[in-house]
């Protein structure tokens, strides 16, 4: 049973290493749980370590697990983060073939390891490894919610190292590789989902899904973020084929301004689109704490556009969403608002 159905380059069939049982039998098994919620995680995520000078760091994964370890959250499917066997083929929808074997070939060049790629981006032993399941998370949690006739309504994967920035054929700000928008693009190629739409509430501009979306009008970029601020994109004229919504926060802005641009710029702008799946680049870097930022969101923010969001998912989508972890730096107000935002997306 090898045969092979390309669609766009992708193999419809979804072959996963290491992938727990637990996904054949919430796939087959008919239980009641329209509602289910899947946390796709993995130890690797915490083998991933830029050194002592990088906030972007293996405690965030740490505390992230164990805000999700109480019993409130007994109710979340726990999935490992698989080695997808189509992962590379996968990368290639958004990144150039010498970027992939570029940070291979470092990766793996154990002798001259960490490798700092700039100032803010660098890899460890454990790198390779998170960065490959950090982009398997992300193909995994699609196929669940895509998935026809599965239980699984939408997924969160707290992977390291985050996405957003990475671009094309360039690695910066903490990303070696763009989980979310390779995840989106996989979307459309193997499960041929016709639009799909990414929310990033990033305290950053998330230059590298802009980038990769940027002339594909079946994709969706609605994204809050400060400015001015790394990396320098994001201002309101910048918008693809008609495509990216970007709405900039200024310094010191917070709950307030944060919910009007959602819900007088971003939301309906999602809405209009009809989405037949919405990603969320979850980054927690906009909380009030945040040293990398100056904008003063609390967890109840995060739990409102989570709702908001899903509110949009029932209407346009079977609810389908995938929430991947960005930024977040203060060790327990991303624990807190993580869990504000599982919270909600469990509450489905
Ligand atoms: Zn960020």
């Amino acid at each position: 049973m090898n045969t092979r159905v390309p669609s766009h380059g992708i193999s419809r069939r979804a072959v996963l290493i290491g992938a727990p049982a637990a996904l054949s039998l919430a796939a087959t098994s008919g239980r009641a749980q329209s509602s289910a919620t899947v946390l796709v995680s993995h130890p690797a995520f915490e083998k991933h370590d830029p050194g002592p000078l990088i906030v972007e760091r293996p405690a965030r994964e740490r505390v992230i697990m164990d805000a999700l370890a109480p019993t409130e959250f007994g109710g979340l499917i726990r999935h490992e983060a698989p080695l997808h066997e189509d992962v590379a083929e996968a990368i290639g929808l958004v990144h150039t073939r010498d970027h992939f074997e570029f940070l291979r070939a470092h990766a793996q060049d154990e002798a001259h390891l960490p490798f700092a790629i700039d100032g803010d981006t660098v890899m460890s032993t454990g790198s390779w490894e998170a960065a490959m399941r950090a982009v398997g998370a992300g193909l995994h949690a699609v196929d669940c919610v895509m998935e026809v006739g599965n239980t699984i309504k939408n997924a969160f994967c707290p992977v390291r190292p985050p996405g957003h920035h990475a671009e094309a054929d360039r690695a910066m700000g903490f990303c070696l590789f763009s989980n979310i928008a390779i995840a989106a693009k996989y979307a459309q190629a193997r499960h041929g989902a016709a639009r799909v739409a990414v929310i990033d509430f990033d305290v950053h501009h998330g230059n590298g899904t802009q980038r990769a979306f940027w002339k594909s009008k079946n994709l969706f970029y609605g994204t809050t973020h400060e400015m001015p601020l790394f990396p320098g994109t994001g201002s309101v004229s910048e918008t693809g084929v008609g495509n990216i919504f970007n709405a900039p926060l200024k310094a010191g802005d917070g709950s307030v301004e944060f919910r009007a641009a959602m819900t007088e710029r971003i939301l309906p702008a999602l809405d209009e689109f009809r989405p037949e799946l919405i990603l969320i680049s979850a980054g927690f870097d906009a909380h009030e704490g945040d040293p990398l930022g100056h904008i003063r969101l609390r967890e109840a923010d995060y739990a409102w556009i989570t709702q908001r969001v899903m509110d949009i998912a029932d209407r346009r989508c079977s609810g389908r969403i995938v929430s991947m972890l960005e930024g977040g730096y203060v060790l327990e107000d991303l624990a807190r608002s993580t869990a504000a935002h599982v919270s909600a997306l469990m509450s489905a």
